[in-house]
């Protein structure tokens, strides 16, 4: 006789996960300006980090490069929701080029930030990740010298400033909560004078949809989170589940998950990375379904109700 209790495979979907507000835009803008300008759109990084949204985008006409050089005069570019250092928008004007920024608010907010501390003489010291696009975005919005990485609390050790130089310091949008909160008191705790960002860096969806893991994590014998290699806030909830002792993988397709990961699992968690379609999370269930009877539950932290408004060239 079979064992249906043993075929049984609970999934709890994390909710919020998937695409937040930044991403919806980045994607739209790049959309929008195919029809109003006609393919090619020229984008300059991938819009998002999710392979999935590159290749459609691709199929409906935008090109891709890394750098603003590759683009051919007289066709729009669109840059990436990570943000670009100033110099970026400056050569592109300069070389008279039509160009929409889908850079998330929240980056762009971040920027303003730095650039008023560095106007007030300020130092900035930057919690972030060492060759993240946006980490470079940030530190191109300042003169160079004005802002020093911090990646780990064993870097605010050999951080040496005169008593007297001021410092502020502002954090990466997708970071782990946890971490950065250590980063963020070693730092006052060396340099009790720091100035504090007015607000938490570290964006709503950042910081939802590691709630979101750590409310299922300890429920569960696997995590699959779907995401890029490259996308900070995916690598963050991998980091997140394995915390709490769940076994935890990043996947980018459904393909890529083997029958062995579900021996002697019960219940397997399912997330998506801010950049990460709706779409891929759909395809994940379908796949354990292949190898198991599913008993599928949503389980929801908060609801999120934060949309951007489109670039002014693209609402006529
Ligand atoms: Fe904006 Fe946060 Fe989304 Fe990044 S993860 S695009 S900062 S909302």
């Amino acid at each position: 006789t079979t064992d249906v209790r043993r075929d049984a495979l609970t999934v709890l979907v994390a909710a919020p996960r998937g695409f937040c507000a930044g991403v919806d835009r980045a994607i739209e803008i790049v959309e929008r300006a195919i029809e109003k300008y006609g393919a090619p759109v020229y984008v300059r990084h991938e819009i998002v980090h999710n392979r999935y949204v590159v290749d459609a985008l691709k199929e409906k006409g935008a090109v891709f490069v890394e750098e603003l050089d590759e683009v051919p005069d007289g066709v729009p570019v669109v840059f990436s929701a990570h943000g670009v250092p100033k110099a970026v928008p400056a050569k592109a004007e300069e070389r008279g080029l039509d160009y929409l920024d889908a850079t998330c608010p929240l980056v762009s907010k971040v920027h303003r930030q730095a650039e008023r501390q560095v106007e007030k003489g300020r130092h900035i010291l930057f919690i972030g990740h060492a060759g993240h696009p946006e980490v470079i975005g940030t530190f191109g919005q300042v003169p160079k010298g004005d802002m020093t990485l911090v990646e780990t609390v064993e870097d605010v050790a050999r951080l040496d400033f005169p008593a007297e130089r001021e410092l502020a310091f502002l954090t990466q949008t997708t970071l782990s909560v946890d971490d950065t909160a250590d980063i963020i008191a070693a730092l006052q705790e060396k340099f009790p004078g720091i100035i504090a960002p007015k607000a938490e860096d570290i964006c709503y969806a950042t910081s939802n949809r590691q709630a979101a893991v750590k409310q299922i994590a300890e429920s569960c014998d696997l995590m699959l989170v779907i995401g890029a290699p490259n996308s900070s806030n995916s690598l963050r909830l991998v980091e997140v589940a394995d915390r709490l002792g769940t076994d935890a993988r990043l996947i980018q397709r459904a393909s890529e998950i083997e029958e062995s990961w579900l021996a002697g699992v019960g219940t397997v968690g399912v997330t998506a990375g801010a950049s990460a379609p709706e779409i891929l999370v759909r395809e994940v269930i379908a796949r354990l379904g292949e190898f198991r009877t599913l008993d599928e539950r949503q389980v929801r932290t908060i609801d999120e109700r934060m949309v951007f408004k489109l670039p002014r060239q693209l609402v006529d």
